[in-house]
């Protein structure tokens, strides 16, 4: 089979590979849509994830495609399915699992390798992490699932109620979920971005307001004038910039809470105002991946069709052509989603 292998930084090859063979609780599944990810792009980039993946290794994570072997223990499935697995499932037992914070699961078991004609999905993932996709919903709309769970996991972090001003900070494909999901949840969103065309996105995805963010120039002011100089009740940073981190923090309400969804570099700090924290009592999250349950979670989001894949998803292109697919994407901050059809 065709295979993209991640060999380190920038180094990714299209080869033929052997098919996987199965374990006997394991699956095998014909990709049929592959999305990629700010998280592959970070991957790619750097060359490595200490906790995803470490090359040489097969890349890839959102999936959706058919089942066209199972292994001989598996009952629940069967060879013909549409189905959606996620890149993950944890043990169930461990200390974090035991606390519902599965999330954060000390044995959590990644699988990559979408990004090929075949992927195994390993028999962990096939019994707590894979479903059948309903005939309505398209192999785009079920790849989204995984980042889509990500998202909603972190909003329901923050406690967000209808009619609550939602603040959101980058528009790249996390971002514009937010925006969506924050308007499904019933709150006033307003969407931060570099360019207008971004914020034209988030509009058309129902954002309220739309606020430009330039270099230089403190978008606080204009937060506070937008929610009658109180601040936003919820901020969502989807940057991954720790000067954004600040920024988000500045932003809230008394007792707001902000969820600093973006992963900044390695070694970075952040500067917090102590005073600021305290007597306005605010909270801060930090939200990371997913469970189980935000995965069934987001498959109905899809499914009733609250989520589109066409607001996500902008462009189609063949395996073949994975390798440029990364390194436009990798200058172009904030790009949706591209859909790769091996
Ligand atoms: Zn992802
Ligand atoms: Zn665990």
């Amino acid at each position: 089979m065709m295979a993209a292998v991640l060999y380190g930084k920038e180094h990714l090859e299209i080869e033929s590979v052997a098919v996987p063979e199965l374990g006997p609780g394991d699956l095998l599944v014909r990709v049929r849509t592959a999305l990629t990810c700010g998280t592959d792009v970070k991957v790619f980039r750097r060359g490595y994830h200490a906790r995803m993946i470490v090359p040489p290794a097969l890349f890839g994570h959102e999936l959706a495609g058919d089942i066209v072997k199972v292994g001989d223990k598996v009952k629940q499935f069967k060879a013909g399915q549409r189905v959606v697995a996620a890149n993950s499932a944890p043990c169930f037992n461990c200390f974090y699992c035991r606390r519902g914070l599965e999330n954060l699961c000390e044995d959590l078991l990644f699988n990559n390798g979408a990004y090929a004609e075949f992927i195994r999905i390993p028999s962990r993932i096939v019994e707590r992490n894979t479903y059948e996709i309903p005939d309505h919903v398209s192999y785009q709309e079920a790849a989204l699932v995984e980042p889509l769970a990500c998202v909603l996991r972190g909003l329901e972090e923050t406690g967000v109620m209808p009619g609550d001003s939602v603040a959101v900070m980058g528009l790249g494909p996390i971002g514009s979920m937010f925006v969506r999901l924050a308007k499904v949840y019933g709150a006033r969103v307003i969407a931060i971005g570099r360019r207008q065309s971004q914020l034209d996105r988030a509009q058309e995805m129902g954002a309220d307001e739309g606020i430009i963010a330039a270099d230089g120039v403190d978008i606080v002011p204009t937060v506070k004038s937008l929610t009658s100089g109180r601040g936003v009740d919820v901020a969502i940073e989807a940057v991954g910039h720790p000067a954004a981190w600040q920024t988000a923090v500045r932003m809230l309400r008394r007792g707001g809470t902000v969820n600093f969804f973006g992963g900044c570099p390695t070694d970075t700090k952040v500067n917090l105002d102590t005073n600021l924290l305290h007597y306005s009592e605010l909270t801060c999250k930090a939200s990371f991946h997913h469970t189980p349950k935000h995965i069934q979670k987001a498959l109905e989001l899809v499914t009733s069709g609250e989520i589109l894949a066409v607001d996500f998803i902008n462009r189609t292109e063949p395996l073949s052509n994975l390798l440029e697919v990364m390194r436009h994407l990798m200058s172009h901050n904030g790009h949706m989603k591209t859909a790769i059809i091996p």
